[in-house]
């Protein structure tokens, strides 16, 4: 099995639903609360993780107890930290996380401590990064940073999956350093700035290929993903599941596919272990309690 290796954030989400979202300047009572780790890089570590992949994952944490509790809670997980980072006077990332009666979700993120994984960690990185065979890399952490990664694992012949959340107008050299790109609607339509109304799902896959991207996954939420590069397109449909919470069905994606690419699985393959996993997501409260174990993923394919 091939090793992946995933750079990322750690957050705390605290999480609370509610009927409605409240508006500006109204306070509204809300139904539950609960707080969990989080963060897309340790979400997505977690989920290739559960998914039976062979996961290293460094991130950078606050010297405090949300710090140490999450480095804690990936070992557990068996996840190789080993080469993560904890800082002082800074705390540990935070997501405030809203989730509606029909399970959408509304999030701010305070970046704290995963704003300090800077470009100086792939230095001192090198010998993990040159181990690893498949670089899982999200957006909250510096950009500078996942740019700087992508070109060197890129040179370095790896496999990169860029999942471009939170969305951010990426520059042309680092979508051409990507292997696979993996974005929402809204998140190609910032790359782009193009408008989807416009162009169409299909037509924002086809100009991130113009523009440089050698594979596109475009996720659609209910309406499953698309994949397309320069050979074929392959139109995944999502599995039909009672949604309570779509919270981190993104990162249970890009993480169980990166194992199933690690194992050798076709695309086709991969993105449909891929789509049932993150459906199993969705029918669970909170990103990270419901990211779903290799096991369960079988049985639901089964
Ligand atoms: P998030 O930011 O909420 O983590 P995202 O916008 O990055 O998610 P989505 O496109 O919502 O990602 O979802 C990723 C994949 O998860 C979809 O391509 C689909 O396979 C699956 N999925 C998402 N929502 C549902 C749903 N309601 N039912 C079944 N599968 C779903």
């Amino acid at each position: 099995m091939k090793k992946i290796l995933v750079i990322g954030s750690s957050n705390i989400d605290f999480v609370a639903t509610m009927d409605e979202f409240p508006k500006i300047g109204e306070t509204v009572e809300g139904n539950l609360f609960s707080y969990n780790m989080g963060g897309k890089g340790a979400n997505q570590a977690i989920a290739a993780k559960r998914a039976g992949g062979n996961v290293t994952f460094i991130t950078s944490v606050g010297n405090d107890d949300y710090g140490h509790n999450a480095l804690e809670f990936y070992k557990k997980e068996g996840i190789d930290t080993s080469y993560s980072i904890v800082n002082d006077n800074i705390t540990t990332g935070t997501a405030l996380i809203w989730v509606d009666k029909n399970g959408e979700n509304s999030i701010v993120i305070i970046p704290g401590a995963n704003d300090l994984l800077s470009t100086g960690i792939i230095e001192e990185n090198m010998t993990i990064i040159d181990e690893s065979d498949i670089i899982v890399l999200q957006m909250e952490i510096p950009y500078q940073t996942v740019k700087a990664i992508t070109e060197i694992a890129n040179q370095k012949g790896k496999t990169v999956i860029l999942n471009v959340a939170p969305a951010y107008p990426l520059d042309e050299d680092i979508l051409k350093s990507v292997t696979y790109l993996i974005v929402n609607e809204n998140e190609a339509e910032t790359i782009l700035g193009e408008n989807k109304e416009e162009v169409g799902a299909e037509g924002l896959v086809d100009k991130l290929i113009e523009k440089g991207a050698e594979n596109v996954i475009l996720t659609l939420g209910k309406a499953g993903s698309i994949y397309k590069n320069s050979e074929g397109h392959l139109r995944i449909p999502a599995f039909k599941v009672e949604a309570k919470d779509s919270t981190g069905a993104g990162d249970t994606f890009c993480g169980a596919l990166a194992t199933r690419m690690s194992k050798g699985d076709c695309m086709k393959d991969a993105l449909t272990f891929a789509s049932a996993a993150a459906a199993l997501s969705v029918t669970k409260m909170g990103a990270l309690p419901s990211i779903p174990t290799e096991i369960e993923i079988m049985h639901f394919l089964s």
